[in-house]
C-alpha cells in the first residue's frame, strides 16, 4: 500500500490514493477468439490520474466519502454518473453489477471502531471487500452506506458486523456494554466530538519496556511453560542409504543439481549430515498412504531438494532449503509436516487449534501450496488459505470450524491473530515459504509478531531462493541449530529453451522500445511485459489502454478478483498482453507465452531466469527481450554468464559494460579496502571444494557467489 499519502490539511484527515488500482469498466469490443488482434479492445485494470478521499470531519457534522477525478472535480460516491462509460475509469469494485446502496445503522459508538486510527479501518474494509463505505453520524446512531456490487456490499457488511461483534473490543471510558448484537442500534454513550476524537487519537497504552527486557526471558518462560510433549523425529534410515559410503553419497550429490548439505550449529560437535534417499520408498516406507499418493500422482524419483530436505526434516531438525518454485520444494517440507501431524502424542481432538502454519509471501502461493496440500491429502487433514483480498469472513468461518494446516501470508494472518480469531500456540511445524521474498515484500514485522505466539520448541523449515543478509538474519532468529540443504543455483535448462535478445538503452527510450515491440506481434503472439515497480505497470498499461490495445496489468496492489481477472483473460487469451511486476515471475504457469519483454531489468539474476522461464514451456519455444540501462551496469557480468551458460548471443556493448563496471569496482575496492574477506562455507562432507563462491559451483561469482560465501555469521 506505498501508494498511499496521508493529508492533514483542511482540518479533517484526507487519505489520498495517488494511483487508483481499481479496475475500469471499460469493456472492450469484446472478441474472445483465440489469435485476437492485439489492438481490437481495451481492456485495463490501470486507471491513472484518478484518486479519492476519505474525511472525517472533526467538527462533529459527519464523515464523509468522496470521490475526486482529474482536474479537482469533487463528486460524491456511488453516483450513476461515476460509472464508466468508453474511457471513463470508475471507482467500482471490477464487475459491472454495481447494485443500490445499502444502508444500515449502528450505535454512534461503534462509528469509530468502523472508521480506525486515521481512517486505517474503513480503508482496509474498503480494500479487503472492494465496496465503497460511506458513514453518516446521526444524533443517536450512525448510518453506514455500502456501494459497489452487491457481493461486495454483503461482504462489507459481514466484515462491519464481525468487527463489532468482536468481544475484544471495549469503548474506553467503560461506556454502554455493546450487548449481543455487537453494538449495533445500541444506546450511543459518547458524542459524536468524543467519538471521532477517539478514532484518531487513542490513549497510548502505558507500557514498562524496561521490565519487559530486564524480565524477557521470565516471561517466556511463563508463556510457554506446561505446553503438551512434543514429537519430531520420524525418521528411520533404511538399509539401502545406511549402506551408501562417503564417495557414493558425495558423487550422487553431485549429479543431482550439485546438492549441498551443511550443519549451521554455531556450538559442539557438528552433527553427521543424513544420506540422501534416492527413492520415496527409502523416505517414505513406513507411511504407506504417502507412499499411495506418490504412486497415484505417477511422480518417478524425489527431485534433489526432496531427497536430501526429507532425511533431514524426519529427523526432526530445522531445514533451511536454499531452493527456487519449480524444484518440488513444497512437497520438501509438506510431507514431512503430514508425518510429523501425525505423530504428535497429543491426539488431533485435544491440540485446540492447527498443527502446521505454512507462511507464504503471496496470494497465489497460498493456494498453490494448498492446492497442494488437497493433492495429497494425508488423514483426512483440513487446511485453510488465508490471504488478504479474499473472503475474511469465509477464511474465519473455516478456521473456527477446526483446521490442521494454515496457509497464510503474513498480513493477514496477523490480523486474525491480533484479533484473536486464531490459536497459534498449536502450530509445532512451522514453514517460511520463500523467506527472501516475504522480506522483500516488508513482512518482517508481521512475521515476527506471529511467531511471538508459536511455540519456540517447534520443527522450522524456511525456503528461499538466495540467501541474503536479511534471510540469514532471519534464520538465525527463528531457526534452532539448523540444517542447509542448497540444491544447484538456476534453472537454466528453462532459458536454454528461450531465445534471448539484449538490448542497451536510455531509460526515456524504453517506452518506444516495448511499443515498437508490440506492433510488430503476431496475431498468435502473446506477451508478459515485466516492470520493476507497480506504479510503472499501471503508467505502461494506461498508455497502451489509450493506444487501443488489449492489455492486463498484474501487481500487488490490485485487488486479489481483480488479479484473478487478470490472469484468467491473459491465460484464455482475452488479452494478449500481460504488464506485471515480478509477482507474475515465480510459478506462473501459462504454456502459450510466446514472448517475455523485460521493459524494466530485474533486481537480481535469479529473478532474470524466472521471468525468461515464463516463455519457452511445455516444449515451446519462446523468446525474451530484455532492456537494460546504465543504471543496471551492475548486472551486466551475470547476465552475460547466464547467456553464455545457454549459448545466446552476447551483445558487445553489453561486454563494455561489464568491463566497465568491473573496473568501477575494482577501483572502489582499491580506494576502500574491506579487509577480513569470506571464508565462506567449507564443505564439511565428502566431495570437499571451498564453499559457495569457489568450487566450481558458480564460475563467474557474482550475486550467488557474494550472498552465499559470507559466513552465518552475521
Ligand atoms: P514446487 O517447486 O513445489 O512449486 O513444485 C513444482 C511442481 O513439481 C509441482 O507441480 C509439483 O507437483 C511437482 N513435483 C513435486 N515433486 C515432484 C517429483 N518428485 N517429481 C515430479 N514432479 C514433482
Amino acid at each position: 500500500m506505498s501508494d498511499w499519502e496521508e493529508d492533514d490539511s483542511e482540518g479533517g484527515v484526507a487519505i489520498t490514493k495517488s494511483a487508483i488500482t481499481a479496475p475500469t469498466e471499460w469493456k472492450p469490443p469484446h472478441n474472445d477468439s483465440q489469435g485476437q488482434d492485439v489492438f481490437s479492445g481495451v481492456r485495463n485494470g490501470a486507471n491513472s490520474g484518478a484518486s479519492r478521499e476519505w474525511r472525517a470531519d472533526r467538527n462533529g457534522d459527519g464523515s464523509e466519502y468522496k470521490s475526486r477525478r482529474g482536474g479537482g472535480e469533487v463528486r460524491p460516491y456511488g453516483r450513476s454518473t461515476d460509472r464508466g462509460g468508453p474511457g471513463r475509469p470508475t471507482f467500482g469494485d471490477g464487475k459491472s453489477d454495481s447494485s443500490q446502496a445499502v444502508t444500515f445503522t449502528v450505535e454512534n459508538a461503534s462509528v469509530g471502531r468502523i472508521i480506525g486510527r486515521g481512517g486505517a479501518k474503513i480503508r482496509e474494509l474498503e480494500e479487503s471487500t472492494g465496496a465503497r463505505i460511506k458513514i453518516n453520524n446521526g444524533d443517536s446512531e450512525g448510518e453506514v452506506v455500502l456501494f459497489g456490487s452487491s457481493a461486495a456490499q454483503q461482504k462489507a457488511k459481514e466484515m462491519i458486523e464481525d468487527l463489532l461483534a468482536d468481544r475484544n473490543f471495549r469503548p474506553r471510558n467503560g461506556g454502554g456494554g455493546t450487548g449481543d448484537d455487537g453494538g449495533v442500534k445500541e444506546r450511543s454513550v459518547w458524542s459524536t466530538v468524543e467519538l471521532q476524537a477517539s478514532a484518531i487519537t487513542p490513549a497510548p497504552p502505558s507500557i514498562d519496556w524496561n521490565d519487559i527486557r530486564e524480565n524477557k526471558d521470565k516471561y517466556q518462560e511463563l508463556k510457554w511453560k506446561d505446553l503438551p510433549p512434543l514429537k519430531k523425529n520420524f525418521y528411520t534410515e533404511a538399509e539401502s542409504v545406511s549402506m551408501l559410503t562417503a564417495e557414493e553419497v558425495s558423487e550422487w550429490r553431485k549429479e543431482n543439481n550439485d546438492i549441498f548439505v551443511d550443519d549451521l550449529k554455531e556450538e559442539g560437535e557438528k552433527r553427521p549430515v543424513p544420506n540422501p534417499c534416492r527413492t520415496f520408498l527409502e523416505a517414505f516406507d513406513l507411511y504407506p498412504e504417502i507412499m499411495e499418493n506418490i504412486e497415484r500422482v505417477g511422480f518417478v524419483k524425489p527431485t534433489p531438494i526432496q531427497s536430501q530436505a526429507w532425511p533431514v526434516s524426519l529427523s526432526g531438525d530445522d531445514v533451511i532449503a536454499i531452493a527456487q518454485t519449480g524444484t518440488g520444494k513444497t512437497l520438501a517440507y509438506l510431507l514431512p509436516g503430514f508425518i510429523h501431524m501425525d505423530g504428535q502424542p497429543v491426539p488431533k481432538a485435544e491440540r485446540g487449534g492447527p498443527g502446521m502454519l505454512v507462511l507464504t509471501p503471496t496470494r497465489e502461493l497460498a493456494l498453490q501450496i494448498e492446492t497442494e496440500c488437497s493433492k495429497y491429502r494425508y488423514k483426512g487433514y483440513k487446511s485453510v488459505c488465508i490471504y488478504g483480498g479474499g473472503d475474511r469472513r469465509a477464511q474465519i468461518a473455516l478456521v473456527k470450524s477446526g483446521v490442521d494446516i494454515v496457509i497464510a501470508t503474513p498480513g493477514r494472518l496477523n490480523d486474525l491473530q491480533m484479533n484473536e480469531l486464531i490459536n497459534l500456540q498449536s502450530i509445532t511445524y512451522l514453514v517460511l515459504d520463500e523467506a527472501d521474498r516475504m522480506l522483500d515484500m516488508g513482512f518482517e514485522p508481521q512475521i515476527m509478531k506471529i511467531l511471538l505466539d508459536i511455540r519456540p520448541d517447534r520443527q522450522t523449515v524456511m525456503t528461499s531462493a538466495t540467501w541474503p543478509t536479511g534471510v540469514r538474519r532471519l534464520a538465525k532468529s527463528y531457526l534452532k541449530n539448523p540444517m542447509m540443504v542448497y540444491v544447484g543455483t538456476l534453472d537454466l535448462a528453462a532459458v536454454n529453451t528461450v531465445q534471448q535478445t539484449v538490448l542497451i538503452v536510455h531509460e526515456d527510450e524504453k517506452k518506444s522500445y516495448v511499443f515498437d515491440f508490440i506492433r510488430n506481434m503476431q496475431p498468435l503472439d502473446k506477451v508478459l511485459v515485466f516492470v520493476g515497480k507497480k506504479l510503472v505497470a499501471d503508467d505502461l498499461s494506461s498508455d497502451m489502454c489509450l493506444q487501443g490495445l488489449a492489455v492486463q496489468s498484474l501487481h500487488g496492489d490490485r485487488e486479489q478478483c481483480d488479479r484473478e481477472e487478470a490472469l484468467k483473460d491473459f491465460k484464455e487469451s482475452r488479452v494478449r498482453i500481460l504488464v506485471a511486476t515480478d509477482l507474475a515471475s515465480r510459478g506462473l504457469d501459462v504454456i502459450d507465452i510466446t514472448h517475455v519483454f523485460n521493459y524494466d531489468f530485474p533486481r537480481n539474476i535469479e529473478e532474470y531466469v524466472h521471468r525468461v522461464g515464463r516463455t519457452g514451456r511445455a516444449g515451446r519455444s519462446g523468446a525474451a527481450v530484455t532492456l537494460i540501462t546504465r543504471e543496471n551496469w551492475r548486472m551486466a557480468p551475470e547476465l552475460i554468464h547466464i547467456l553464455e551458460r545457454a549459448g545466446q548471443e552476447v551483445p558487445e556493448e553489453l561486454v563494455l559494460m561489464a568491463e566497465r563496471y568491473e573496473k568501477h569496482k575494482r577501483e572502489k575496492d582499491l580506494a576502500a579496502p574491506r579487509g577480513g574477506g569470506g571464508g565462506g562455507y567449507g564443505r564439511r562432507e565428502g566431495g570437499g571444494g571451498g564453499g559457495f563462491g569457489g568450487g566450481g559451483r558458480r564460475e563467474g561469482g557474482g550475486r550467488g557467489g557474494r550472498d552465499r560465501s559470507d559466513n552465518w555469521a552475521f
